[in-house]
């Protein structure tokens, strides 16, 4: 090789390192940035980390607060909202009954006939729609016109459809989900809203007068004789989704004891001995506090998820340009984050579309994708143990988790649950599930049932409607 050709395969050579070493450099920049975002969620973990031990914290604090909560309004963190049911459904009760369920992300309307003794529930019928997002920071007019519209409409087609004479009175239970101070079954005052609502005018207002006066309007139609009807028969129970669940719980299974929802909120009821409970209700007061609920709910976990993957992106830059599709709140629904955690594809293929679909992120390689449903993995999983913890709360309140000198080890205990998060999403029931028995011990659990009440809320309203009724 002449003097100049073999300068240029020395240039040759050196462009080749430099470039290989730039290639190296990247490499290793890349790999620290990836082991930085496995980082991030190790920490995660680590942070939500909920051991038996820690379960069981949760579980005895949850008994404090349960005491002061019925010692005194504001004694505690927990409301512990009285409700003045005082008759359960137990099967007997006959009839055609209809049942409104204002939850947090539904509206239902519900028709049940019931059988009575032997036969129980022969039909029921639920039209479900999401509630519209306007409606959530109108006005309690607005809202209450729209829920008794829909209500007549739906009573309308039931009644034409049905082979039953029409003139028939037909008593209505209303779930409305949110804190309420009732002052009996069928009154009760919206002490603050949740879930994303804000109608300010309706707080401090009795919530059954205020369906009343919009259903006495709608009334007002002489086609409606049905929708009339629906005021003139027996109490018309205002119960909370808890209490709805709790009494499509008790009409099959008497030995029902608590109801827990774990939807778009998360809330719990249980049969209190009237003499456990010391306070005069009063007001009470309550903002913040909500930490426990945040880290259970539907509404929520979508968006811790989303957060986490924000840390991720902003500190590894996992997500090149569009980390910022990552910065809208909510843009994480639980139910999207749920069908991710559940792709149970080889290749995640679900999770690939969803990072797609919801943040244009065409392109999320494989290893980052298994990391994603890690992260959705803890939050759930931390979840649902807590919510387990709170589960075992209840029961150790009521002397139903065999500690203590009870007979309650062997008693048979159930509790019914309802919720979108419980239903809908296998993974965290099953964390849940899982957790009670970790909790209780394996012999106590095998005397605990949790039954899945579907429609509960709505359903169960109907059947206080039927159990509170003047004539049965
Ligand atoms: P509401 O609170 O209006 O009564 P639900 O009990 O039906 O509503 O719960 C709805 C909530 O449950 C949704 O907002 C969502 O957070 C959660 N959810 C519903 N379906 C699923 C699902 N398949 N996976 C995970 N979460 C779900
Ligand atoms: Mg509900």
């Amino acid at each position: 090789m002449g003097r100049v050709g073999f300068a240029a395969a020395a240039a040759c050579a050196v462009a080749a390192c430099a470039v290989a070493a730039a290639l190296v450099g990247r490499r290793v920049r890349a790999r620290r940035r990836w082991w930085r975002a496995v980082e991030v969620v190790g920490e995660f973990e680590e942070g939500c980390a909920t051991p038996l031990g820690r379960l069981r914290q949760v579980v005895d604090a949850l008994v404090v607060e349960m005491h002061a909560g019925l010692a005194s309004d504001g004694g505690s963190k927990l409301k512990m909202l009285l409700t003045f049911i005082d008759t359960l459904p137990d099967g007997s009760e006959e009839g055609i009954y209809y049942a409104l369920d204002l939850g947090g992300t539904n509206f239902r309307v519900l028709r049940v006939q019931l059988g009575g003794k032997g036969s129980m529930i022969l039909s029921h019928k639920v039209e479900s729609q999401p509630l519209p997002e306007e409606l959530k920071s109108g006005t309690s007019e607005i809202l209450f016109d729209y829920i008794a519209s829909t209500l007549k409409n739906f009573v309308e087609r039931e009644e034409d459809d049905s082979q039953q004479k029409t003139d028939e009175r037909r008593a209505l239970g209303f779930t409305f989900s949110f804190p309420v101070r009732q002052t009996s079954v069928s009154s009760g005052f919206l002490i603050k809203w949740t879930k994303g609502f804000s109608i300010e005018d309706a707080v401090g207002k009795d919530i059954a007068r205020g369906l009343e006066e919009a259903m006495t309007t709608k009334g007002l139609n002489m086609r409606v004789a049905a929708l009339f009807a629906l005021t003139l028969r027996g109490e018309r129970p205002l119960v909370n989704d808890t209490v709805g669940t709790l009494a499509l719980g008790h009409y099959y299974d008497q030995d029902t004891v608590a109801a827990v929802i774990i939807g778009t909120g998360t809330n719990a009821c249980y049969i209190e001995r009237t003499d456990a409970i010391i306070k005069c209700q009063g007001l009470l007061t309550n903002s913040g506090g909500m930490g426990f609920e945040k880290m259970i709910s539907g509404m929520y976990l979508g968006e811790v998820v989303r957060r986490v993957l924000q840390k991720m992106a902003q500190e590894s830059d996992l997500f090149g340009d569009a980390t910022q599709n990552l910065s809208v709140p909510f843009s994480l629904s639980t139910p999207i984050m749920a069908a991710m955690h559940e792709d149970d594809s080889p290749d995640l293929e679900r999770v690939r579309q969803i990072m797609e679909q919801n943040f244009q992120m065409p392109h999320v390689p494989l290893k980052t994708r298994r990391l994603i449903i890690r992260v959705c993995d803890i939050v759930t999983r931390r979840a649902a143990r807590l919510a387990a913890a709170g589960i075992v709360g209840i029961l150790k309140k009521i002397g139903r988790d065999g500690s203590g000198r009870s007979r309650s080890k062997s008693q048979r205990t159930s509790v019914a649950i309802e919720g979108g998060l419980y239903t809908g999403y296998s993974n965290f029931r099953d964390y849940l599930n899982e957790a009670v028995v970790e909790i209780l011990g394996e012999e106590v659990a095998r005397n605990v049932i949790l039954r899945v009440s579907e429609d509960g809320s709505g359903i169960g309203a109907a059947l206080l409607a039927a159990a509170h009724s003047l004539d049965r």
